[in-house]
This record gives C-alpha cells, structure tokens and sequence, in this order.
C-alpha cells in the first residue's frame, strides 16, 4: 500500500517506513472524545529522505495518503493536506463522491496538466492532480 502511494505521489527517493505503536504511550487529555483518541503521526528526515509512519491503529489508504502528503508538500498546512487526502478518496472511491453528491470530471491542460473538477451541485472546486509528475 505504501509503495503505490510512493509511486502516485512521486516519492521513488524516498524510504518509508511504519511503526506500530502502543496505544497507551499516547496521552490525550481528559477531554479528548473515545473515538478521537488515536494516532497517527509522521517522522521526516529530509536529508536522508527517510520517514516513518507511527501509528496506533491499522493504517489504510487515507492514513497514508495524508501523511505521504506531508513528505511530498511540508510547507502545505494540515487544512490543504486534509482537503488534498479528501481528493484522492473522491477520486478512488466514486462511492464516496456519490455519498457527499459530489460529480468528478477530470480536466486536462494543453500541457498536460491535470485537473479533477468536482462539482457538488451548488460550486465547483478545481484540485491539481498529477503535481510535479517528474520529481
Ligand atoms: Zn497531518
């Protein structure tokens, strides 16, 4: 799983790696709600171009996802990663768009540049796909 997301994000270089971890070594305050005590979190070593996912429950495709897409774009805030990670979820699972009434269509550029149009009814928002396909 990690290595096609490596491939669609167009992180060859780097290393990936995971970490189970002890759900009892995360502490949360008392406030935090059950379902939100969890964690998922990301270490990157640019210089080594090395990273490693900890996680204190089973990872899928969402998980990783957004924290490939904090690798791939450190300087985005975790609101552009969040609605990027949304994106890819759109885009591989149509069920998902139909569940939120969103229609997806792709646009593509002149040179080349791709882009996933999704329109929910009332406004339309336009995300880049493919970004830096030769990294
Ligand atoms: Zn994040």
């Amino acid at each position: 799983m990690i290595d096609k997301w490596k491939a669609i994000l167009g992180l060859k270089g780097w290393t990936i790696t995971t970490e189970a971890i002890d759900k009892k070594s995360v502490i949360y305050a008392d406030d935090v709600p059950d379902s939100d005590k969890y964690f998922v979190g990301i270490q990157i070593d640019k210089e080594s171009m090395r990273a490693r996912i900890y996680h204190d429950r089973p990872l899928t495709d969402e998980y990783v996802i957004h924290e490939l897409l904090h690798v791939k774009y450190p300087d985005w805030s975790e609101d552009q990663v969040n609605s990027q990670t949304t994106l890819y979820k759109i885009l591989l699972n149509p069920d998902y768009a139909e569940s939120m009434s969103i229609k997806v269509h792709v646009r593509v550029e002149d040179n080349g540049d791709k882009y996933a149009v999704l329109n929910n009814g009332e406004e339309e928002m336009e995300l880049k796909i493919n970004q830096n396909k030769d990294e």
